[in-house]
């Protein structure tokens, strides 16, 4: 079988590996851009995720660049504790949360895409069009091409462009101290105005490579940012957009102060769609599925995407109809991945800030008082559950991983 992949982002080289893990050959990857460019900030692959890249012989090579992260938190504008857990292996995971540079975590998926393919297999500078694809001698196209896709025109003609959800995000890496312990992920202030901080990276002299997020909502008449992932602006712009918020055991004004690009991006998703598929061709990740980044799941979406659409070719290949694959892959990912975008939309858990800003006017002495654990807790499990990392679940399932029968 002929698979022609679209896209070299996390989600194309994660199905191009996962293929060949299964046995997969003849796999090609086309990509619009002359080369790998390590762009974008951070990024988090989470357990479920991590065990997919675990599975394919990545962990190691992964740890070498990455952080464990082992703790959340949430805080008020003041500093204040609202939410707190333990993540990855710490929480009982079989498999680490990862927090890393996106270009780090493409970096080890291409190299290994270069080694175990082979460089003839990827084709860079290849932008393909619906208008295009009559070039690609392949049996199965796969539109891993991200928000912007191009291939999903096959399946929503004229759709235009991402839905903006009204916030601006601010965003970049700068070196720093570590701050809790370095291995601590945390979100302080509401929904309209927060900020994001999480280390990526341990560096040799101690420090760490830290991400920065500030989300705020602009739509009060203030444009939307460009689309592009590239796009920068200045780190008082940033700080600027982090009045009113003061962290006790990090000075977020500094930390940004530091940073030698800060990109500057609108939150946005698209509507989920009722089918992926136009003949031989299907989407996968952003380009199927793009979410807003609440709840740190769209690499990990895309990761599992590869997973189980390689399982439906193995399972396919040798029958009658082995497009029958695209359907089944699509069955079992759909609903999946759109109860996601759809409780992005909501803030997935990252609503917890604004439940408890809601029901507290400043300061508060005792959280209890302001909201039942319970409560929060419920609002943290349903998302687990909802984006497939429920601990128990994950921990106990089979592994996804598959292998083309010999024939
Ligand atoms: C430059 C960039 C920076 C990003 N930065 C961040 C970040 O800092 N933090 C974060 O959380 N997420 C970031 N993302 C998004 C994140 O990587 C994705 O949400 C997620 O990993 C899903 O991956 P994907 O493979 O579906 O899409 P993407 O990672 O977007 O990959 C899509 C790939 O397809 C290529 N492509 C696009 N159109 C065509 C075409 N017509 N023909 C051939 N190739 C095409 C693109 O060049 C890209 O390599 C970034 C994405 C990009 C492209």
């Amino acid at each position: 079988m002929r698979i022609a992949i679209v896209g070299a982002g996390i989600g194309g080289c994660s199905l191009a590996l996962c293929l060949h893990d299964a046995g997969f050959r003849d796999v090609d990857l086309y990509e619009s851009a002359p080369e790998f460019r390590e762009l974008g900030v951070g990024i988090n692959v989470l357990p479920h995720a991590a065990r997919e890249l675990t599975e394919l012989g990545l962990g190691d090579r992964l740890d070498a660049v990455a952080v464990r992260t082992a703790e959340l938190s949430y805080h008020n504008r003041f500093g204040q504790q609202v939410w707190f857990e333990q993540r990855g292996l710490a929480a009982g995971y079989r498999w680490p949360q990862w927090s890393v540079h996106r270009g780090h975590l493409l970096g080890v998926l291409a190299n290994a895409v270069l080694v175990r393919l082979g460089e003839q297999r990827l084709h860079f500078g290849e932008r393909v069009t619906p208008g295009s694809l009559g070039d690609i001698d392949a049996d199965i196209v796969v539109g891993a091409d991200g928000v912007h896709s191009a291939l999903r025109a096959l399946v929503v003609p004229n759709e235009g462009p991402p839905l903006w959800n009204g916030v601006t995000m601010w965003r970049g890496v700068t070196v720093a101290p570590p701050f809790l312990g370095g291995r601590r992920m945390l979100m302080a202030g509401r929904l309209s105005r927060r900020v994001i901080l999480y280390p990526l990276q341990d560096l040799p002299d101690g420090q760490q490579l830290v991400n920065w997020v500030v989300a705020v909502r602009t739509d009060d008449g203030r444009p939307m940012p460009s689309q592009d992932w590239s796009a920068a602006t200045s780190t008082d712009e940033a700080i600027a957009e982090t009045e009113g918020i003061d962290l006790e055991f990090v000075d977020i004004r500094e930390l940004i102060a530091g940073c030698e690009t800060v990109l500057k991006y609108p939150m946005a998703d698209r509507e989920p769609i009722n089918t992926w598929r136009s003949g031989r061709v299907t989407l996968l990740g952003d380009a199927a599925h793009p979410m807003q980044p609440n709840g740190s799941n769209g690499a990990a979406q895309a990761i599992i995407d590869a997973r189980v659409l390689t399982r439906e070719l193995t399972r396919f290949e040798h029958t009658v109809d082995p497009l029958t694959a695209l359907d089944t892959y699509e069955a079992e990912r759909i609903g999946a991945t759109r109860a996601v975008v759809l409780a992005n939309r909501t803030a997935g858990p990252e609503r917890i800030l604004d439940i408890v800003a809601d029901r507290s006017a400043g300061r508060f002495e005792r959280l209890e008082d302001v909201v039942p654990t319970s409560e929060l807790e419920e609002i943290v499990e349903a998302y687990r559950r909802t984006a497939g990392f429920d601990p128990d679940v994950l921990n106990g399932r089979d592994s996804l991983a598959s292998r083309r029968a010999n024939r």
